[in-house]
């Protein structure tokens, strides 16, 4: 259960301050002690922005996720780097992201760097504010490397990533951390045309070490790389099999789909907490906080105040910081006329 109700959380990412997203193209031009500076300091500002917002549960905004190397697949052992971008010009989408050859076999000895960035979000964060780490399932990991004999399929490799994803869950949980999200995108955006029943067990299988000793949640979105989704955009073909996932809470896109579909978080609420996405990330209309109270009067229909947190529809590395200040900001605010109204 929620610790309390309409609880105010996030998902992951935020913004990189422009001093940043400028360094992380020239990052051979600083030394490490430069880099773990910037760094500090990237997430620092986060911190900020989502303290004085008053947001109930915050992240490091996955501030450190810079380039392939500081990435998750810059910590693959068995992979080289595909440089070549399939298409270089026209509109920003995610079909100019290269993808990655597999050379050897799939590992990752040293982790996936999300205890790290964990470590440094509870050194840097305020005493007693709440923290959360997001973590890629092994599923949506996959989707950005190539098969090939070893690994002939995306759901071969997704096997072979399962392993790394669930240690580093495991070390999460040892370094202390209580709230933990599994971002598993693709598989809501490719529900609709597999098999949904194979998606639960690889879920079931990944998250099964920590099951039951800290706060889990999935996040499900339709895609926001550049600010575009990728999926067919309905929740419905991921019923009932989702229903079993092994989650406390469930985070689902609706204010990008205009609350279509708002009426099954009812069927999540049976099993589960559900966290409904109350700000469009890639609208630069500003929700102001009656707008978020009235949406999650909307969710209130379906479910109580005690199983319902809040959220934007996806991490918000996709938004302009000034505007993802603001919205997270009307958040908090639109949850208090809310609660206040209980
Ligand atoms: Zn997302």
């Amino acid at each position: 259960m929620n610790s309390h109700p309409i609880r105010t959380i996030v998902i992951g990412s935020y913004p990189f301050p422009a001093w940043l997203e400028h360094a992380s193209l020239h990052l051979d031009q600083f030394g490490k002690a430069d880099i773990d500076e910037m760094i500090d300091d990237a997430v620092i500002a986060a911190i900020h922005d989502q303290v004085t917002a008053g947001l109930d549960v915050i992240t490091d905004g996955e501030q450190t996720r810079l380039d392939f190397n500081l990435s998750f697949y810059g910590y693959l052992q068995g992979i080289e780097r595909e440089s070549e971008s399939p298409r270089l010009w026209g509109p920003p989408a995610h079909d100019q992201r290269g993808k990655h050859k597999l050379t050897g076999i799939l590992s990752a000895p040293n982790g996936l760097g999300v205890v790290e960035e964990f470590n440094r979000l509870k050194r840097l964060a305020p005493a007693g504010q709440h923290l959360k780490a997001s973590v890629p399932g092994p599923f949506t990991l996959s989707g950005r490397l190539l098969p090939n004999s070893q690994y002939p399929d995306r759901l071969a490799i997704t096997e072979a990533l399962l392993p790394v994803v669930r240690k580093e869950l495991d070390d999460l949980l040892a370094a202390g951390c209580n709230e933990i999200t599994i971002d598993e995108p693709s598989m809501s955006c490719y529900a609709y045309k597999m098999d949904t029943g194979k998606f639960v067990d690889i879920f079931n299988r990944t998250v099964e070490p920590v099951v039951g000793k800290c706060r889990l949640s999935t996040h499900l979105c339709f895609g926001n790389y550049k600010g575009h989704p990728v999926g067919y955009r309905r929740i419905a073909p991921m019923l009932p099999d989702f229903l079993d996932l092994k989650v406390d809470e469930v985070h689902v896109e609706m204010a990008n789909r205009e609350f279509a579909e708002i009426e099954l978080i009812a069927e999540f609420a049976r099993r589960m907490d559900v966290a409904v996405g109350v700000i469009d990330v890639k609208s630069y209309y500003i929700e102001t906080p009656e707008d978020v109270a009235s949406r999650i009067e909307t969710c209130l229909k379906y479910i109580s105040p005690d199983q319902l947190a809040i959220a934007p529809d996806c991490g918000l590395s996709q938004t302009a910081r000034w505007a993802a200040r603001k919205k997270l900001a009307n958040m908090v605010k639109g949850a208090q006329i809310a609660r206040s109204k209980l």
